[in-house]
C-alpha cells in the first residue's frame, strides 16, 4: 500500500483553520472519523479533484466524538466545502445539520456534510451507493431483486435497507443477531415508507426460508474483517442462481465470498460501494460528471 498522507486534529480547525488555508493547496474538503488514518477516501477524492482542474485538497481530520459538533461548525470559517464522516460520527452528525435530506434521515445517519453559505446540509451516499455498486457487479437494477440483508441494524445494514425499500425491492428481509434491533428497524422503515419488510433471526430455520426465497444476499455485518472470523452464513446454503455481495471492502476474500465462490454464485466484495458512495458524494459537492474511472483507478492502486 502507498504511504498515507498527514493525519490532522480537531484543534486545527480552531480560529479560522489557518493550518488548511497555508496547505498548498489548501484543504477544503475532509473526513472526519476517529479512527481516520485507515481511510481510502483521500485517495479517490483528492484523484478526483486533480482531474477536474481544482486547485484545493481533501483531507484526513482525527475528530472525538466528543469533538464532533464543535468540529463541524468550525468547518464554516475555516472556508471548507464540506466533509465526508466516518466511524462513529454518521448518526451523531445527523442532528447536527441545519438540514438533512429525506433519504439521509431515513437512514439515521449522514456520511457527507456539503457547506453552502453558513449552512451544514446533511446527505447519505451509502445506500444510493451501494444501489450503484449493485448495478455494476451484476448488471441488474436493485429495484428488481428479492433482498435478504444479513446485519441490517448497522449503519451500512440500515441505509442499504432503506435504499431496498426506496427503490421498491420486491421482498426485503433484514436477519439479524439482535432480533428486536431488527424487528425496531423494520418495523420503522414500514411505518415512514408503506414498504413491508420482514425481520428474522440470523439464523435457523426461518433464515435457511429466507435465503431460498432471496435473489441477493447482502452482508453488512463486520464478520469477514477479522482473520479467523467465521461466514455470518451456515455452510450449504448458497446456491449458483444466488447474487451475493459482501460490504466488507479488505482485500482478500471473506468466509461468505468463499461459500459463494464455492456455491458458483456470482458475489463480490464491497469495493464497489466504497467507490459509489465516494463519486456520489463528489457529485454533491461539485456536480456531474463526475471523473469516475479516475477515482476508480486511484482506488484500485491504493489496494496494491
Ligand atoms: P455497525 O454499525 O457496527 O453494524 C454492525 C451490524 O452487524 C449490526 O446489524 C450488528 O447486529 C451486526 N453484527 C455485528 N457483529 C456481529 C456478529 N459477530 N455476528 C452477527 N452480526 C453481527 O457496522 P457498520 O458500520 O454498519 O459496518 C458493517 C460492515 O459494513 C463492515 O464490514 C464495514 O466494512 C461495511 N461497510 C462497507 C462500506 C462500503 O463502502 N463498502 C461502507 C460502510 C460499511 P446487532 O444489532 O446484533 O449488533
Amino acid at each position: 500500500m502507498s504511504s498515507l498522507p498527514e493525519v490532522y486534529g480537531a484543534a486545527d480547525l480552531a480560529e479560522g483553520g489557518e493550518v488548511f488555508k497555508k496547505l498548498s493547496p489548501p484543504a477544503r474538503l475532509c473526513i472526519f472519523g476517529d479512527p481516520v488514518a485507515q481511510s481510502a477516501s483521500p485517495w479517490i477524492q483528492n484523484a478526483a479533484l486533480k482531474a477536474r482542474g481544482l486547485d484545493l485538497q481533501y483531507v484526513r481530520i482525527r475528530v472525538t466524538a466528543t469533538e464532533l459538533s464543535d468540529a463541524l461548525l468550525n468547518l464554516i470559517p475555516a472556508g471548507f466545502l464540506g466533509a465526508s464522516l466516518t466511524m462513529p460520527h454518521k448518526q451523531a452528525a445527523l442532528p447536527l445539520m441545519d438540514q438533512v435530506d429525506r433519504e439521509a434521515r431515513l437512514m439515521g445517519a449522514i456520511n457527507t456534510v456539503v457547506i453552502r453559505g453558513d449552512k451544514l446540509h446533511g446527505h447519505n451516499t451509502d445506500g444510493p451507493g451501494f444501489s450503484a455498486a449493485v448495478r455494476e457487479s451484476f448488471a441488474v437494477p436493485l429495484s428488481s431483486l428479492r433482498v435478504l440483508i444479513l446485519g441490517g441494524s448497522g449503519g451500512a445494514g440500515r441505509a442499504i435497507t432503506v435504499q431496498c425499500a426506496l427503490e421498491g425491492c420486491p421482498s426485503i428481509t433484514v436477519a439479524n443477531r439482535n432480533r428486536e434491533k431488527g424487528d425496531a428497524i423494520s418495523s420503522e422503515i414500514r411505518e415512514a415508507l408503506g414498504k413491508e419488510l420482514h425481520s428474522i433471526p440470523l439464523s435457523g430455520n426461518t433464515l435457511e426460508k429466507a435465503l431460498s426465497s432471496s435473489d441477493l444476499i447482502i452482508n453488512a455485518t463486520p464478520l469477514g474483517m477479522k482473520p479467523g472470523d467465521p461466514s455470518p452464513l451456515p455452510e450449504g446454503l448458497i446456491v449458483p442462481d444466488h447474487l451475493v455481495y459482501d460490504t466488507i471492502y479488505s482485500a482478500g476474500e471473506t468466509p461468505l465470498l468463499r461459500q459463494a465462490r464455492e456455491a458458483g454464485a456470482r458475489c463480490t466484495n464491497g469495493f464497489s460501494m466504497l467507490l459509489h458512495q465516494g463519486v456520489l458524494q463528489n457529485a454533491l459537492w461539485f456536480g456531474e460528471p463526475v471523473p469516475v474511472e479516475t477515482m476508480r483507478q486511484a482506488l484500485e492502486e491504493l489496494r496494491r
